[in-house]
């Protein structure tokens, strides 16, 4: 099938009563048909479902789709993006051993490497740009996971990820990508290499602005049991769950198994079933919306460009981007609906900018049918100081939109009057 129709009913063969919507199957628990069916589906030797913490026939529809169209062997859906990375992480390292990340990451994402991950002994080491030569030299017999987002947020670069993946898989190490602002209509990490592919649902999928989730996907193709000293936990018997090998047990879903059945199951970071439905709902119109946003984007993007107010503007769909050629050929030629730019009279005419917008929502979001307008230095990624702010691709004047699906030109007409405040307010500084 292809994406436009799994998006629609991949991973749905319908139920009982034939419901063409999936249902919201809003359960906290599964009866057992007696105590060998219970101890089968504990001991994961039969498929079912038994409490919601680990599994849900809702979440599970969704699991497949995305699965499916991320060309994985299966999924697991949690409650938010922080909580597919942070799972992505602590399923694959411990205290003492250390993921080579790239630079260009999200707000939380960041922290959560450069603050927490430390803390609980797990070092992350950052490549001071996003070159795969710039990773290798970073990769030690400890490391666990290189990481990067195939394209940053907000920084808009798009990662080499064959020859990041090519850079890991030759020291034994997966690669995980944060897909998020690619989507997998525009990217399958996949196809590039990517053993594990991390989202952050909130975003384009559901699409509405109404449901966090997250998702992991296990591409299937790691081997484990080839590298038993650098992965113990795969290749050795799991003392938290009852001595399974799960490179041995589950082969090409090890990651998806271990993931759920370890690490969710004993950290709890559950999508409810009613987000899933919403996620599924969206997940349903993605490839539409996509055509529309990117769309708009272009135009918006076009406008800012042609704007002396303007001081410059960044859209991976120009050929002067940094990552157009790159764009080419991993994103096929299209651009994620991300434009940012900086306004002539810098910082302070770009706040003023921020706060004259009408009809763009001011807030930390991104792939909603609403546009939407961020100030990155200020919110997502506050916590960073001048110089981590440059690592990560973010000048501190950098407005982010997120075109939407509104006409474009009222978007236009929106930035026009923002912009006309923003430069009288800069010319009275003076
Ligand atoms: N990854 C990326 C690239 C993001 O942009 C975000 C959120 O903006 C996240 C992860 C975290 O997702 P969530 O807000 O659903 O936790």
């Amino acid at each position: 099938m292809h994406d436009e129709t799994i998006a629609i009913h991949g991973g749905y063969e319908g139920e009982s009563t034939r419901a063409v919507a999936v249902p919201i199957y809003q359960t906290v628990a599964h009866d057992f048909a007696d105590a060998a069916q219970a101890a089968a589906v504990f001991d994961l030797q039969s498929p079912g479902f038994h409490y919601n913490r680990i599994n849900n026939p809702t979440n599970d529809v969704l699991e497949r789709r995305i699965a499916m169209l991320e060309s994985g062997t299966a999924a697991l859906v949690l409650a938010s993006g922080m909580a597919a990375v942070s799972a992505a992480i602590l399923t694959l390292a411990e205290a003492g051993t250390n993921v080579v990340s790239l630079p260009q990451l999200y707000g939380a994402t960041y922290t959560y490497f450069v603050h927490v991950l430390p803390s609980l002994g797990i070092e992350v080491r950052l490549a001071p740009d996003d070159r795969a030569d710039s990773v290798a030299g970073l990769i030690d017999g400890r490391t666990r996971a290189v990481f990067c987002e195939s394209i940053g947020n907000p920084a808009g670069n798009v990662v080499d990820l064959e020859a990041l993946a090519a850079v890991a898989h030759s020291r034994g190490v997966p690669l995980v990508v944060d897909n998020t602002v690619a989507t997998p209509l525009l990217l399958k990490p996949a196809e590039h290499g990517a053993d594990i592919i991390v989202h952050s649902l909130t975003k384009f999928v559901g699409g509405h602005g109404t449901a966090l989730g997250g998702a992991l996907v296990d591409a299937g193709r790691f081997g484990w049991s080839e590298h038993p000293d650098r992965f113990p936990a795969f290749c050795q018997p799991e003392p938290a769950f009852h001595g399974v090998v799960f490179a041995e047990e589950f082969a090409d879903r090890a990651f998806a198994v271990r993931a759920r059945s370890v690490t969710l199951r004993n950290t709890g970071a559950t999508l409810a079933p009613f987000n899933a439905f919403l996620l599924l709902q969206g997940l349903e119109t993605l490839p539409a919306r996509l055509e529309r946003h990117e769309r708009n984007a272009r135009v918006v993007a076009e406008y800012l460009a042609s704007d002396e107010r303007v001081a410059w503007v960044s859209f991976v769909g120009f050929p002067e981007h940094p990552s157009f050629e790159l764009a080419q050929r991993y994103l096929k030629g299209h651009a994620p609906s991300i434009v940012t730019f900086g306004v002539e009279g810098g910082y302070e005419a770009g706040l003023t900018l921020f706060d004259s917008l009408k009809l763009f929502k001011r807030l930390v979001n991104l792939g909603d049918a609403k546009s939407l307008v961020a100030h990155p230095a200020s919110t997502t990624h506050r916590q960073l100081t001048r110089e981590d702010l440059a690592l990560v691709g973010i000048p501190p004047e950098m407005i982010r939109l997120s075109v939407g699906l509104e006409h474009p030109d009222d978007l236009c007409d929106d930035l026009d009057q923002a912009l006309a405040a923003a430069t009288k307010r800069a010319r009275s500084n003076r």
